[in-house]
């Protein structure tokens, strides 16, 4: 008998037929002799639905109130799959995030699980229920309504599998694993059996929203085993997240493909190369909460450089509103800017022991006539800024460049 957490995403609880399918997934796993915590999502669409509602009201909604609404999504799902758990012959109990307590800070809209109370799921356990938890919120220290940022579900899913150090953490999502690349974009793309922590961590940060980034985190922290799945498929393998690098990875040079397409790129030009500049542009940038991604500055001439760097898109028009006085107070000649950017980016463990992978990317990028913007790497990943519109292309020529689209 082992404890299993389960989470279901907006697709997989997307009408009340998926809803009683899940239900009886978790009925098959319930029989089998295991304790199920549930965790979902709200019906696919309605999250944006929220948004656009608040967006009708405020602009730019007040974030704690938009909190609430956004939270309302999941609270319907939990109550519905209780619902459908007892309907085919289950004991079952939704809670909020609230309800739980999962704990969060108050940093509304993306809020970061602090601490999670699991006695009352534990009670719930040992009683013989189900237990359905609301994923993508919590409350703050002060009882107000958070939630942990788009995809979140995920991350409450792998926190409450490491609260309770549940045997699997197991994400049922509309593919049946972690692909080579996104299979919506690049048909050919195949399924990983294994992905590292590593390389998973990377695949998220670098825009495969099939997991949210803070879970892989969480799975790496806690050593949560955490495992892909599809919900629409009877039984299958998914990917397991893993926690060494197999023997078949090193044949393996590129595991996965990552793109981004919701990147802008702002260049500060006729910067003084003089020591605290980087600090004078990107400090008021980090003060509003304004991630930063890939930073290049060029060689300077006559002590003059250009000072590039990635943000976020919804923070573009931010960040430049930002920058303005920056600008103006450093004495550089201007900023340029453009929103018409992605980022595209190799992933694999395999990079540590193979020399060329990023001859081998830009060879490609070439011959597709793809001109490189920006270029960063780290020891396993290598990412370029392309121009929006060649994403798909470079994605394809790169998928079938490093051979992922042959059986491994
Ligand atoms: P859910 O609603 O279940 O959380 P998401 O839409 O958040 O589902 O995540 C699943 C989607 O992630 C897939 O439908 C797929 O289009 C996308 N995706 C992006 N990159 C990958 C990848 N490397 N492997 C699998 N899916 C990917
Ligand atoms: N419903 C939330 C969202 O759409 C959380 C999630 O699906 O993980 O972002
Ligand atoms: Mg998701």
């Amino acid at each position: 008998m082992a404890l299993i957490v389960q989470k279901y995403g907006g697709t997989s609880v997307g009408s009340v037929e998926r809803i009683k399918n899940v239900a009886r997934r978790v009925a098959r796993w319930k029989a089998r002799g295991h304790d199920l915590v549930v965790v979902v999502s709200a019906m696919a669409g309605e999250t944006n639905r929220l948004i656009a509602l608040a967006r009708d009201i405020q602009a730019s909604p007040e974030p704690r109130e938009l909190d609430v609404v956004m939270a309302t999504g999941e609270q319907v799902t939990v109550a519905l799959l209780s619902m459908a758990l007892i309907d085919v012959g289950l004991k079952a109990r939704s809670y909020t995030g609230g309800q739980v307590k999962i704990v969060t800070d108050n940093a509304h809209t993306k809020a970061r699980i602090v601490s999670i109370d699991e006695q009352r799921i534990r009670q719930d356990l040992a009683d013989g229920r189900v237990v359905v938890v609301a994923g993508f919120q919590g409350v703050d220290a002060a009882g107000n309504i958070t939630t942990l940022g788009r995809g979140g579900s995920d991350t409450t899913g792998v926190a409450l599998a490491a609260a309770l150090k549940a045997d699997e953490c197991q994400i049922y999502t509309d593919v049946d694993g972690v692909y080579t690349t996104d299979p919506r974009l690049v048909p050919e793309a195949r399924r990983l059996k294994t992905v590292t922590f590593e390389e998973m961590l990377e695949m998220a940060s670098l825009g495969s929203k099939v997991l949210q980034i803070r879970s892989v985190e969480f799975a790496g922290r806690y050593r949560v085993r955490l495992r892909v799945l599809s919900s629409f498929e009877e039984e299958g393998e998914g990917t397991l997240i893993t926690f060494e690098e197999d023997q078949n990875m090193e044949q393996a040079n590129i595991s996965g493909i990552a793109f981004e397409r919701d990147e802008a790129k702002i260049t500060i030009l006729g910067v003084p190369d003089r020591p605290g500049i980087a600090y004078q542009i990107l400090g008021p940038i980090g003060d509003a909460n304004i991630d930063v991604d890939m930073i290049v500055q060029n060689v300077s001439h006559d002590g003059m450089t250009d000072f590039s760097f990635t943000v976020h898109r919804v923070d573009y028009p931010k960040a430049l509103k930002i920058l303005d006085p920056v600008v103006k107070h450093i004495k550089a000649r201007g900023v340029e800017g453009g929103e018409k950017i992605a980022k595209v980016s190799v992933v694999g463990v395999g990079m540590r022991s193979h020399a060329g992978i990023a001859s081998a990317m830009f060879r490609t990028l070439a011959e597709e006539g793809i001109n490189i913007e920006m270029i960063s790497t780290s020891e396993i990943k290598i990412s370029v800024v392309i121009n929006e519109k060649y994403v798909e292309l470079a994605v394809r020529a790169l998928h079938k460049a490093f051979g992922l689209d042959q059986p491994a």
